[in-house]
């Protein structure tokens, strides 16, 4: 059985604890790796090791950072098939869905790689006589990542390149669930000539995320993943004294109203709702038709939903690839039942679903589900599936009133032909990334990424700018040069 190892000082580490966790094929439903899970030893030897290489990094010139960037950008671009087969075969995703997931991370690699434009500071001359005064940012030291099953590749890509680029050593916690893919980007830092200790990871589950949270080491956490353990992130690394961002789940609404071009709507709305089995935390799980949209938009729903293909990731024409892990199709088949039970209509039932070959692997079928209400279980709950609520409203306000009712606030999307609805819209919800006409609206890697409310917390969405502002920290000195003629004085300084 293939052991998938920590990263630890630029090479791999077995750790000290011996336990380890199953890594599955989801396609198939066999294991086909385990993963060892780190103890707090295992974090100590890691927040050592990055301790260790940030006197060198954070001292090291912007350029000498750049060209390891570089370097780095070249070789993932390089070996993005490698990294894609990875993915397939740990989470599911289809192939060319998970190229894409490479693509979008490798573009927040080409946005660190220009760190220098934003790490110019802020200068104002002679702000006293011979004063001048200099705003500056400089890393923060060792910061750590924790990221979730449904991006192995992407959600840490969010956070590394801007963090190391910035001058901090890194420790990335990756889900247990498909790890494998951390250990080829460790090797290709190495081989883009990133010094040993500057990048490590780190492989385990909720200890070896507590031991992150509690070490002193550790100046800051990213996080993504579900609410309840953002929460959790959040309070537990703030009270030791760190700077955090925990991104949590959602529960993205779509609005179609009846101007919108419905065909248009369904085929995009189908993408966005099943594409990755609906596990992706901008997916759009509900639908919100506003007066006669509904009974076109349910029809074409259906048709759309009845065109995919479901299947293993790695075969080509394949749409949709398995869940994640037999708990997880569990869990959303209980939800679809949950909803049958209170009352809604299973307009396309993906239960029960097998995939011929693929008997053993973890399939749920494209759902969706009528006259959904906001008091049901399936609409209370992120089902992170392939599962599609649909709620009826009168008006564009009472859709907006629904949205801004629920706790998430991560993404949203109105499908209209009117400029005026859409900039009612964009300026009512309460959500932090909105989609006109475009139901993903996952902002590019120069723009920052985050939701509102039970979305994130904290105060910095992830990359961009946000992200710069998140892995530093200002500084400013104000100098006065030549020496000074006059002795100095005891009043508080003031401008002469
Ligand atoms: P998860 O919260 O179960 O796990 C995320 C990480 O936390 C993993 O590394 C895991 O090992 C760790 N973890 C799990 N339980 C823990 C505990 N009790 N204490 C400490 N750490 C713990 O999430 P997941 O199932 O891997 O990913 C799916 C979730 O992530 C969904 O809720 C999805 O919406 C969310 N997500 C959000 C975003 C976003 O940008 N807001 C992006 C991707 C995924």
């Amino acid at each position: 059985m293939r052991t998938v190892e920590h990263w630890i000082a630029g090479t791999t580490a077995d750790g000290s604890s011996g336990a380890c966790a199953p890594v599955f094929n989801p396609a198939t439903g066999e294991q086909q790796a385990q993963v060892v899970l780190g103890t707090a030893a295992d974090v100590d030897a890691a927040v050592r090791a990055a301790a260790g290489a940030y006197p060198e990094w954070s001292q090291s010139s912007i350029s000498r950072r750049t060209k390891v960037l570089f370097a780095f950008r070249e070789l993932v671009n390089a070996r993005a098939m490698e990294l894609a087969e990875l993915i397939t075969d740990e989470h599911g995703k289809v192939l060319s869905d998970a190229l894409g997931e490479v693509q979008r991370g490798l573009e927040v690699v080409e946005f660190a790689c220009g760190i220098a434009q934003q790490l110019k500071g802020e200068f104002s001359d002679q702000v006293s006589a011979d004063v001048d005064s200099t705003t500056y940012r400089e890393p923060l030291g060792v910061v750590a990542g924790i990221t979730p099953f449904n991006f192995p590749a992407m959600v840490p890509m969010w956070m590394f390149p801007v963090a190391i680029a910035a001058g901090n050593t890194f420790i990335l916690k990756p889900s247990e669930r498909d790890p494998s893919v951390s250990l080829v980007i460790a090797r290709l830092w190495a081989e883009a000539g990133l010094p040993d200790g500057v990048f490590n990871v780190v492989q385990g589950d909720a200890a070896t995320v507590d031991a992150i949270l509690d070490h002193p080491g550790i100046a800051a956490v990213s996080f993504v993943g579900s609410t309840p353990i953002a929460r959790h992130i959040h309070a537990r690394a703030t009270a030791a004294g760190k700077r955090v961002q925990a991104l949590g789940g959602a529960k993205n609404h779509a609005v179609v109203l009846p101007d919108a071009d419905l065909s248009f709507a369904a085929n995009q709305l189908a993408a966005a709702a099943f594409g990755s089995a609906g596990e992706r935390c901008m997916a759009i799980s509900v639908v919100i038709a506003v007066g006669s949209a509904a009974d076109g938009l349910l029809d074409l729903l259906q048709r759309e939903a009845d065109g995919i293909t479901v299947g293993p990731g790695r075969v080509t024409g394949v749409d949709m690839g398995p869940v994640v892990t037999a708990a997880a199709r569990e869990r959303i088949v209980g939800l679809i039942d949950s909803a049958e039970r209170q009352g809604a209509r299973i307009c396309t039932d993906g239960r029960g679903l097998t995939v011929e070959g693929s008997e053993g692997g973890f399939f749920v079928g494209p759902t969706i589900i009528d006259r959904v209400d906001p008091g049901m279980e399936v609409y209370g709950a992120e089902v992170f599936g392939p599962v599609l609520a649909v709620l009826r409203a009168d008006t564009l306000d009472q859709a907006i009133a629904l949205i801004n009712a629920n706790p998430y606030g991560n993404g949203t999307a109105i499908f209209t032909g009117s400029g005026a609805a859409a900039r009612a819209f964009t300026r009512g919800v309460h959500v932090g990334m909105v989609g006109v006409n475009v139901p993903v609206p996952v902002p590019m890697a120069y723009h920052s990424f985050g939701g509102w409310k039970d979305s994130l917390m904290g105060e910095h969405h992830v990359h961009g700018p946000d992200g710069v502002r998140f892995y530093t920290r200002a500084k400013v000195v104000t100098a006065r040069w030549p020496q000074p003629v006059e002795a100095a004085s005891f009043d508080m300084p003031t401008a002469r």
